[in-house]
């Protein structure tokens, strides 16, 4: 069947991307490397690298050669071609990011948010600070590629928010509100894209299947499958803080009554401890962390202390510890029966600060609750993107969505 000429568009962009992914993940390759790896002809590869080299992404120099033949071709990418905001929203602060076109992180700021969550302050504060951090970089806006966001929640495919528990927010175009301000395209994301980040640092990852965790102020998971993030049929995939474990437990962002993420994301943890301050006598040692405004400070300090506390032998924080480690453990063992993974990531604060239990937790289940554990080789291990990691990944993201715009 002949092909249309939107066929052969797609086709092109799809292998613009290809040969971008890998040359930021390979750094500089000759052509020939090039064609091996992406299974591609010389001629196909000589007609993408010009249509690349053309948009200013790529450049093209000639290597050695150590016979007597034609010095080979070498492409890199431009790492100044372009810059792109990679950016992370969550209950405590607004971070922006500003990476250049290698992914590599240039300049960052970090705004806290304070009591008023309200999406007008978030873009209020996004509207000054973008343009101030180009300024401070001596960045024209026309040089920028696109701008992405990623929020806790679920995302659907045109960047409209349906929820946002950790935020409060509910039914948000924040593409559309952050488009009016901005001339480059605009992509908001749940943050499961934090996952490109672990494979930006590992690229060993990108061969395998990995099932990411994420506990921090939201609670979600990630599929990466045979190359790709798995993202649903209404972008609604992952949304592993609303299975209900306990219908009896506390009502959710979501309206409905024990979900995961009301049980165990850290704003949750530190809720339940601040009820428990006044009839547990154990539980006091916590206190001084809802002390002076009344106001809960970071979860992420709570969630810390929990563990010194069990650690310390403070029964109640045992307890909900051992509470927390439960509900996750069950999960996590019914999504590795459903998703097959042969890595599970465990990400986020709250896994951090918990790691041992819930990696020892997931790692028991394995053995008694998942199909066939005998014949699989499932390895846990910690996220290592750091505190970067989500910015990364949606420059990631940004860098794979926005170079079809230009
Ligand atoms: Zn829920």
């Amino acid at each position: 069947m002949k092909k249309s000429p939107i066929d052969s568009k797609i086709a092109g962009q799809r292998n613009e991307k290809m040969i971008l992914t890998m040359l930021r993940n390979h750094g500089r390759l000759s052509q020939s490397q090039l064609c091996k790896l992406a299974g591609i002809g010389s001629s196909t590869a000589s007609t993408i690298v010009a249509r690349l080299r053309d948009k200013g992404f790529v450049t093209e120099t000639r290597g050695t050669s150590s016979n007597r033949g034609p010095k080979p071709t070498i492409i890199e990418l431009n790492p100044k071609c372009r810059c792109l905001f990679g950016i992370e929203i969550n209950p405590s602060y607004l971070f922006i990011g500003l990476f250049n076109f290698t992914g590599e992180l240039r300049d960052k700021i970090r705004i806290a948010l304070g009591a008023d969550h309200s999406v007008q302050h978030v873009i209020d504060l996004m509207t000054v600070n973008i343009p101030g951090l180009l300024t401070r970089n001596s960045i024209d806006p026309t040089e920028v590629l696109g701008l992405g966001v990623a929020i806790s929640g679920s995302v659907l495919s045109d960047g409209w928010i349906s929820l946002s528990s950790p935020m409060g927010w509910k039914n948000v175009s924040l593409k559309e509100k952050l488009g009016e301000f901005f001339d480059f395209p605009v992509f908001v994301y749940s943050n499961r894209v934090r996952l490109l980040a672990e494979i930006a640092l590992k690229p060993k990852l990108e061969s395998k299947n990995i099932l990411y965790l994420n506990n921090a102020d939201g609670v979600g998971s990630t599929v990466y499958m045979q190359g790709k993030l798995i993202f649903g049929a209404t972008g609604r995939y992952g949304e592993t803080g609303h299975i209900v474990v306990d219908p009896d437990g506390p009502v959710c962002g979501c309206g409905n009554r024990g979900c995961l993420e009301a049980l165990i994301s850290g704003p949750a943890i530190a809720a339940k401890i601040q009820q428990d301050l006044d009839n547990n006598e154990e539980a006091r040692c916590f206190a001084p962390h809802f002390e002076n405004t009344g106001a809960l400070r970071p979860p992420e300090e709570i969630v810390t202390q929990l563990e010194k506390s069990a650690q310390e032998g403070n029964s109640y924080a045992i307890a909900l510890r051992d509470q927390i480690t439960n509900h996750f453990g069950g999960v996590a063992a019914a999504l590795i029966n459903c998703y097959d993974p042969d890595i599970v990531i465990l990400a986020g604060y709250v896994s951090n600060a918990l790691y041992d239990h819930l990696s020892d937790e997931i790692r028991n289940r394995i053995k008694t609750s998942v199909y066939e554990s005998n014949l699989r080789k499932i390895e846990v291990i910690p996220a290592d993107a750091g505190k970067d990691a989500l910015i990364t990944g949606v420059a990631n993201a940004v860098l794979q969505d926005a170079v079809v715009f230009r």
